[in-house]
C-alpha cells in the first residue's frame, strides 16, 4: 500500500493508465533565419491557445466556468508580453524556439517553486504545463489522449496538470493518483468538483505500477493499493458501493428545506473562498453562504485588489445567490495565510500575532477599501459583514464605527447600499467565548469558528500533528465554550451559526441542535449529508444526548458515547 494525501473523497477501483510525461528532448540547433523561427514559435503559441480554448470549453461543460478559467489562465501565461519579448530576443540571439521558450519558462518555474505559499507554487505547475504544451507542438509530438481512456480508468501521473484534467471524461475516469500535489492544488480542486476520488503526493507510483494493473485509490484515506489481493478487492468494492449508494440516497434531500424530525427549520449554507464558488454552493443545494473567506481574493494576486475589483467580486457572489444570504468575512490574514505583497513582518507566534481584525484596524485604508466594497455590494443581495478573530468588545465597536462612517460617506456620494446591513462576528477565540454575553450585545449575529476556537481553547495549533490528539471540538472544554456562546446569542436574540468544520460533523449535530444553533455553514459537497443528518433528530432526543455528553469528563468518553448514537 502506498500512502499519499487524500484530496477528493471516494473509492476508485479500476485499471491503471500511466500518463507519462513524453520526452521533450531535442538537440538544440543554431538558428540562421531568426524571423522564420519567430514565425514558427508564434504559430506554435497560436496552436497552443487554440487547443487550450477547446480544452476550456470542454471543462466548462464537465466542471464549470471557474475551472475553465484556470485553463484559460494558461493563455495569459503564454501571451505574457515579457515572456514573449524575452523569447524573441533569445531567438534573435541564435537560439531555436524550443530552447528559447524552455529557458524562459524554467526561469519562472524556479522563481515560483521557491515561494513559501501554495498559491505561488501552483503557478510553477501551470507554467510547466504551458511549457510542455508549447514545446510538444514545436517538436510535433502527439499528446497522450486522456479523453480516449476507457471506462474504469485510474489515471496515474507524476503531476496532473489542469489541462490533463480538462480532457477527463467523468464517466470513464474512476480515480486519480499523482506523485505530487496536495489538497490546495488546482488539480485537487478540479478532482473534487468532478467528484473523482483522488490521491496525491503518493511517492513513486509511476514506477510501482504498469499500464493495465488493477488498482484501488482511496481518496478519503489517501491510500493506493496496486494489484490488490482478492480479499482487499472484495472489501473495497463493498465500501465503494456503499459510498455510492449513500451518495445516491442523499439525492432525495435535494431541493428540500433543512428540517429536523420534529419540524424545526434550520439554515444550511456554505463556506466559499471565491465568488464563483457561490455557484457551486447553489449546485450542491446550499441555501446561501455562511462564510466567504475573502483572503483568497487577496492571496491569488500580486498586488492588493482595489475597491472596484473587490466590489465586483462581492457583487458577483451576491448576484449568483439571488437574494439568498451571503456572509462576507473581512480579511482574515496572518497565521498560516500570508499575502506576500503586504510585507507583514515575520513573527515568533503568528497565530497569536498581528493578524485578521487586529491588522485591519491598524491598516485603515486597506480595511476601509474592503468595507466600502462590501457595503456597496450590499445593494445587490442579502449581505452581512463578519469580523474575524474578535477577542474584545473594542474591536467590534471600532469595526462597526468604521462601517457607520462608510455608510455616511456612501450616502453623501449617493451610492446605493443596504442601510440595515448586519454586522456580526466570528466567535473563534477563547476570549470571545468567555465574553460572548458582552459581545452579543454589540453584534447582530455570531458565527462559531470551531477550527480556531478548538485551537485557541486547547492551546493546540490546528496544523501541528504532535498536538493533534488535543485538537478536537469534542473536548469537554470546547463543547462548554460552544454551548455558552450559543446560549449568550439566544439570550440576546441574535442568530448563532457555525462555520467551522464541526458544523458538518454528524457527532456534533445533535449537540448543536440541543444547544440551539440556527445556522450550519459547511463545505458545498457536505450539504445534503448534513441535511439528512439534521432530519434524523428531534429536540427531545438531541437534548438527551447533549445532557449525557455534557456530563462526561474526557474527549474519549464523549467520542465513544457519540459513536453509539450516530
Ligand atoms: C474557523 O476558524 O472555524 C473558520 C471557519 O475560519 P478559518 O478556518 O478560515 O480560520
Ligand atoms: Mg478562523
Amino acid at each position: 500500500m502506498i500512502k499519499g494525501i487524500g484530496v477528493s473523497a471516494g473509492i476508485g477501483i479500476g485499471k491503471v493508465l500511466l500518463v507519462e510525461e513524453h520526452s521533450l528532448e531535442y538537440t538544440p540547433k543554431a538558428v540562421e533565419n531568426a524571423a522564420e523561427e519567430i514565425k514558427r514559435f508564434n504559430s506554435a503559441v497560436d496552436k497552443f491557445c487554440e487547443n487550450t480554448e477547446k480544452q476550456a470549453e470542454a471543462l466548462k461543460v464537465s466542471a464549470g466556468a471557474k475551472e475553465a478559467e484556470i485553463m484559460l489562465g494558461h493563455i495569459g501565461i503564454v501571451k505574457d508580453p515579457f515572456l514573449l519579448g524575452e523569447v524573441e530576443k533569445l531567438i534573435q540571439g541564435g537560439q531555436c524556439a524550443e530552447a528559447a521558450f524552455e529557458s524562459m519558462c524554467d526561469m519562472f518555474i524556479q522563481i515560483f517553486s521557491a515561494a513559501d505559499d501554495d498559491v505561488t507554487k501552483q503557478r510553477a505547475a501551470d507554467v510547466r504545463d504551458v511549457k510542455s504544451g508549447v514545446v510538444s507542438i514545436l517538436l510535433g509530438i502527439e499528446e497522450v489522449k486522456i479523453s480516449d481512456a476507457p471506462p474504469g480508468t485510474v489515471l496515474f501521473a507524476k503531476e496532473l496538470t489542469p489541462s490533463m484534467i480538462a480532457e477527463i471524461k467523468k464517466e470513464n475516469i474512476v480515480g486519480i493518483v499523482t506523485e505530487t500535489g496536495s489538497t490546495t492544488s488546482h488539480s485537487a480542486i478540479l478532482a473534487r468538483v468532478l467528484e473523482i476520488p483522488a490521491v496525491m503526493s503518493a511517492a513513486d507510483v509511476m514506477t510501482s505500477a504498469k499500464n493495465g494493473d488493477t488498482v484501488i485509490a482511496d481518496g478519503g484515506k489517501g491510500e493506493v493499493i496496486i494489484s490488490p489481493d482478492e480479499a482487499q478487492l472484495a472489501d473495497y468494492t463493498a465500501k465503494r458501493d456503499k459510498l455510492l449508494e449513500e451518495r445516491k440516497a442523499l439525492e432525495k434531500f435535494r431541493g428540500q428545506p433543512t428540517v429536523s424530525a420534529d419540524g424545526t427549520t434550520y439554515e444550511l449554507v456554505c463556506n466559499i473562498g471565491k465568488p464563483d464558488d457561490a455557484k457551486k454552493a447553489m449546485d450542491f443545494d446550499g441555501e446561501g453562504v455562511g462564510l466567504f473567506r475573502t483572503e483568497f481574493l487577496f492571496m491569488d494576486k500580486t498586488s492588493m485588489p482595489d475597491e472596484d475589483e473587490q466590489f465586483e467580486a462581492y457583487k458577483k457572489a451576491a448576484l449568483i445567490l439571488k437574494g439568498k444570504p451571503l456572509i462576507i468575512r473581512t480579511l482574515d490574514i496572518g497565521g498560516d495565510k500570508d499575502i506576500p505583497y503586504l510585507g507583514m513582518a515575520k513573527e515568533e507566534n503568528p497565530f497569536m500575532g498581528f493578524r485578521a481584525i487586529r491588522y485591519c484596524l491598524k491598516n485603515r485604508d486597506l480595511f476601509k477599501t474592503q468595507l466600502r466594497a462590501i457595503i456597496r455590494a450590499s445593494a445587490f443581495g442579502k449581505i452581512w459583514i463578519m469580523f474575524p478573530l474578535i477577542t474584545c468588545v473594542e474591536e467590534v465597536r471600532e469595526g462597526k464605527a468604521l462601517v457607520e462612517e462608510i455608510k455616511a460617506e456612501l450616502k453623501a456620494e449617493n451610492i446605493d447600499f443596504d442601510e440595515n446591513i448586519k454586522v456580526g462576528i466570528m466567535t473563534e477565540t477563547a476570549a470571545a467565548g468567555i465574553i460572548a454575553d458582552l459581545l452579543a450585545k454589540e453584534s447582530d449575529f455570531f458565527s462559531i469558528g470551531t477550527n480556531d476556537l478548538t485551537g485557541y481553547t486547547m492551546a493546540a495549533d490546528r496544523g501541528n500533528s504532535e498536538v493533534s490528539y488535543l485538537y478536537s471540538a469534542l473536548q469537554p472544554s470546547v463543547l462548554r465554550m460552544i454551548k455558552s456562546i450559543i446560549e449568550s446569542g439566544r439570550k440576546n436574540n441574535i442568530p448563532v451559526g457555525m462555520c467551522g468544520e464541526a458544523a458538518a460533523d454528524p457527532m456534533m449535530i445533535p449537540l448543536l441542535i440541543s444547544f440551539g444553533l440556527t445556522e450550519f455553514s459547511v463545505s458545498a459537497p457536505s450539504v445534503l449529508r448534513v441535511r439528512k443528518c439534521i432530519s434524523g433528530w428531534t429536540k427531545e432526543k438531541a437534548d438527551e444526548v447533549a445532557e449525557k455528553v455534557m456530563s462526561l469528563a474526557t474527549q474519549k468518553e464523549v467520542y465513544e458515547y457519540l459513536k453509539t448514537v450516530v
